[in-house]
């Protein structure tokens, strides 16, 4: 490396060191704001946020910075493995937004943020009305700024794809939804068909939070989850907060008559923190610990929360513990009623409540409504009504109101592009599942409780190299196979299938 490329370095890092300082502060004050801050806290502290945050914002800015940046790129091959890296996501970064002027910036926030206030009206009133040109405006500066970014790709939608799953294409997509319809609809039908009871009773009965609370624990303790590392607290909506390098923190949400709900959220987000813990510290020394996009993401979380998580050996495994915990749920249910409950299928119309068989379906309405929104042009007030006809088309049920049909989620006041995400984590895991039974039997692994093993062969297939690859080369270079919704639908027929007696 020679003296003005090293020079360019050190004051790209030095940079990013500091304004990471600002943003470790707006992220401790974020996991606040979201968990035990009292409501009348929120005001300041969303002031002292925005401060802190426009301060590193500005660094980042600067045109010294930008300056040694571009000169990084440029000479991106002199680098090492991780300065590359990082070298070309400073330059996507800045290709996305440079011709985008601070009054632009400014005009695109209040269109966003009053598009989700909007939302949050719409929803309550269930009164789609509310949200209608909103949306329409949130359409209008997300073409504006795919033109604004002028980067070459087939369609604008798939542009847009490329914020949230770089590289994923409309054409994937078509073609791995297409599969899933095919296979999936004929088997939905004979499971609607299908005379199998199951008992779900036991599954509402009232828990108290402390019992609740306990489980969380156990649960996060048996899948690894480092609590020197990390810890857990209670909010509105689960997520998890990759603060620091040793700052991994969940949330949950304890419902008394879902106990559930908690146990099933704590290992998803136990699965995104477990990516977090186990990224390797090199990664967040050069600043690319945030690489991994959002479908690798979830294919952590899902694994554990899914594949592990509903599976019959994990459930085998933790019924004697979850009956010395909730010994009122489990007084007269047995661990084969308890696996069949959580994995009862039973289209629906709330997407984050969905089972695991008709939760692609979801997915698939979104996406090709958000085709039909950004290359078709589709009359935003006509939305509701084609979201109902698909809820129909696909899943047999029809949403009675806006609430819980079109308004339920809140992503579309922040653009489109981004539920695709959630259904490629699954179809990745079911990949990257296939190669680790060529080293493990999983199951025999659960039953023994042995997630450290799981978690090292994850670490070091699936972490190691997430934030250096793009999402095709990562599940190429974990399996040795292009991508494909394959594993995935065959790891579908057969639990389903099992499950209901259908051969
Ligand atoms: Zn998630």
């Amino acid at each position: 490396m020679d003296k003005e490329l090293k020079k360019n370095l050190a004051l790209v890092t030095d940079t990013l060191k500091e304004a990471n300082l600002y943003y470790h502060a707006c992220h401790v004050l974020g996991y606040d704001q979201q968990t035990i801050a009292p409501k009348k806290a929120r005001e300041a502290q969303g002031e002292t946020s925005a401060f802190l945050g426009n301060k590193g914002f500005q660094l980042v800015k600067s045109k010294k910075f930008i300056k040694a940046a571009e000169y990084l790129y440029e000479n991106r091959a002199d680098l090492g493995k991780y300065d590359s890296v990082l070298a070309k996501s400073l330059h996507r970064e800045y290709q996305r937004v440079k011709r985008i002027t601070p009054k632009m910036q400014h005009e695109f926030s209040l269109i966003y943020n009053k598009a989700f206030v909007d939302w949050l009206n719409a929803k309550e009133a269930s009164d789609f009305s509310i949200f209608e040109k909103s949306l329409g405006k949130v359409r209008e500066i997300e073409l504006k700024q795919i033109a604004l970014e002028k980067v070459h790709r087939n369609t604008t939608y798939d542009a847009l794809l490329d914020h949230y799953e770089r590289g994923m294409t409309e054409n994937i997509l078509d073609e791995t939804f297409g599969t899933c319809k095919e296979r999936l609809l004929p088997l939905l039908e004979k499971i609607k068909k299908s005379k199998k009871q199951i008992r779900r009773d036991f599954m509402s009965r009232t828990v108290p939070e402390e019992a609740q609370r306990r489980m969380a624990k156990y649960l996060l303790n048996l899948i690894c989850f480092d609590f020197e590392r990390g810890a857990i607290t209670t909010t509105e909506h689960p997520f998890m907060d990759d603060i620091a390098v040793d700052d991994i923190r969940v949330t949950t949400h304890y419902y008394e008559d879902n106990f559930a709900s908690s146990m099933f959220s704590v290992l998803h987000e136990g699965g995104h923190a477990l990516f977090g813990q186990n990224t390797p510290r090199v990664h967040y020394k050069h600043f690319i610990e945030g690489e991994k996009t959002l479908g690798m993401h979830e294919s952590v979380s899902r694994f554990y929360e899914n594949r592990i998580g509903r599976s019959k050996a994990f459930i085998d495994l933790v019924y004697d513990k979850c009956k010395e915990i909730f010994p009122e749920v489990f007084a007269d249910a047995s661990a084969e009623e308890f696996y069949e409950a959580v994995n009862v299928v039973n289209p629906s119309l709330i997407r984050i409540e969905a089972d695991e068989f008709t939760y692609t379906f979801h997915i698939i309405i979104r996406y090709e409504l958000e085709k039909m929104i950004i290359n078709e042009g589709v009359k935003i007030s006509d939305l509701p009504r084609l979201w109902a006809d698909k809820y129909e088309e696909y899943l047999g049920v029809r949403p009675d109101s806006d609430k819980t049909g079109v308004l339920q989620d809140v992503h579309w006041s922040g653009g489109f592009g981004y539920f695709p995400t959630y259904a490629l984590g699954n179809m990745y895991n079911a990949m990257y599942i296939n190669k680790m039974k060529e080293k493990y039997d999983i199951n025999k692994l659960i039953s023994g409780g042995n997630f450290d093993i799981i978690s090292d062969w994850m670490t070091k297939h699936v972490y190691k190299k997430a934030d250096r690859l793009e999402p095709q080369e990562w599940i190429r270079d974990i399996t040795g196979r292009a991508f494909t919704p394959k594993d995935y639908l065959d790891y579908l027929e057969e639990k389903f299938g099992a499950i209901y007696g259908l051969s």
